[in-house]
């Protein structure tokens, strides 16, 4: 984060400002998002993977302020206009990375607290990483490499420092999520051939381990965990056919319920900026009896807010305390009006908005407006 920016936000931290600001949005919805959390120091850094003494401190500072609920307890009362308490907020965890069975799990059955993990069940129960942890895992153990992908209309990738590396990363990854899949997939196979010796770092390697079946039924039995589909193979869903973004879905939901025989009602978006779904999940989503699916657009929900567009607080490892508590309590969103490019968190490669208001007209009849009685 700019540092005028933090400077801003400690400012009005110091003033109570968050503190009004939840006040102020009592009556919204909160929804938040982790990926991984890490038990132990690194030498790397990387914005999904939170320390698990502050994600702890997180827990304990919600806990206080908001009343935490399953979402998908959450989205019946909606759809069912019974009221929600005030501050009422969710957990969400994308992607089932086994460090949420093994350090989250932990703190949250310690603290009480009920959460909904998405998993992209493809990779279940296996030693893959997601595409995209792919990238880094690849890319990152080398301190200079050359990655000529020319051949794939994409240019050459290289550094040579740490600094070119993490801007040479974050310039490829944007690169691939772009892509159309079989264009990604085709490209991706080149960098792997381009990197053969390269071993992924062990630390890294277990950061972006996804977890077993085994570990979601455990976490389910506890009562505290409900567990939801995320896609089979991690895919963006807009750079797919219209049979992959029905299998996709389909496919992944039907996989939670045939190892875990329940599944959350809830689906969560792969990258889920605006122009990484459509339209053409809303079929599937009917066939599964989906209720709602959240996205990683920032910000509280108002009640006008449809319930397939939910948004999220997305938390990264240099999410400073002044800043959780700016960003839980709306404040950040206000912050944000005077800086727009702000608005979309957690991909580089956000764009036009034009294929999400198609599924917010097909969702307006069900949305925080309609449903809720708070
Ligand atoms: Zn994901």
């Amino acid at each position: 984060m700019p540092g005028i920016a933090h400077k801003l936000i400690r400012a009005t931290e110091s003033l109570g400002v968050s503190a009004v600001s939840r006040l102020l949005h009592s009556q919204d919805l909160l929804i938040v998002m982790y990926h991984g959390i890490m038990p132990e120091s690194r030498d790397w850094e990387h914005w999904c993977q939170i320390p698990a003494d502050e994600f702890r401190w997180q827990i304990q500072y919600l806990k206080k302020h908001y009343e935490i609920l399953p979402l998908s307890d959450i989205v019946d009362r909606l759809t069912n206009s019974r009221p929600l308490p005030p501050n009422c907020a969710a957990l969400t965890f994308d992607d089932g990375l086994q460090n949420n069975f093994e350090v989250a799990f932990p703190i949250l059955r310690e603290l009480g607290v009920p959460a909904t993990m998405y998993l992209a069940t493809g990779y279940v129960g296996t030693d893959k990483l997601l595409w995209q942890d792919r990238v880094f895992a690849e890319t990152q153990a080398v301190d200079s490499l050359e990655l000529d992908l020319s051949t794939h209309g994409l240019g050459v990738y290289c550094w040579d420092d740490d600094v070119e590396y993490q801007s040479a990363y974050e310039s490829l990854l944007a690169t691939l999520k772009r892509l159309p899949a079989e264009h990604k997939n085709r490209a991706m196979r080149d960098i792997c051939r381009q990197t053969p010796d390269i071993e992924p770092d062990d630390s890294v390697r277990r950061a972006f381990q996804i977890m077993t079946w085994d570990n979601a039924a455990e976490m389910q039995a506890s009562g505290l965990i409900e567990i939801g589909p995320h896609t089979v193979n991690h895919e963006i869903l807009s750079r797919l056919s219209d049979e992959r973004v029905e299998a996709e879905i389909v496919d992944s939901y039907e996989a939670v319920l045939t190892h875990l025989g329940i599944s959350s009602s809830t689906f969560a978006f792969p990258n889920g900026t605006r122009n990484d779904f459509d339209a053409r999940v809303m079929p599937a989503f009917r066939q599964c009896q989906i209720k709602a699916a959240v996205t990683t657009v920032a910000g509280l929900n108002s009640r006008s807010q449809p319930l397939f567009n939910l948004k999220r607080v997305g938390i990264g490892s240099d999410t400073s305390r002044a800043q959780f508590r700016a960003e839980v309590s709306g404040l950040m969103d206000r912050l944000r009006k005077f800086r727009p490019t702000q608005s979309v968190l957690h991909d580089p490669a956000c764009g036009p908005t034009s294929v999400a208001d198609s599924v917010q007209d097909l969702a307006a009849t069900t949305n925080l407006a309609t449903a809720s009685s708070r």
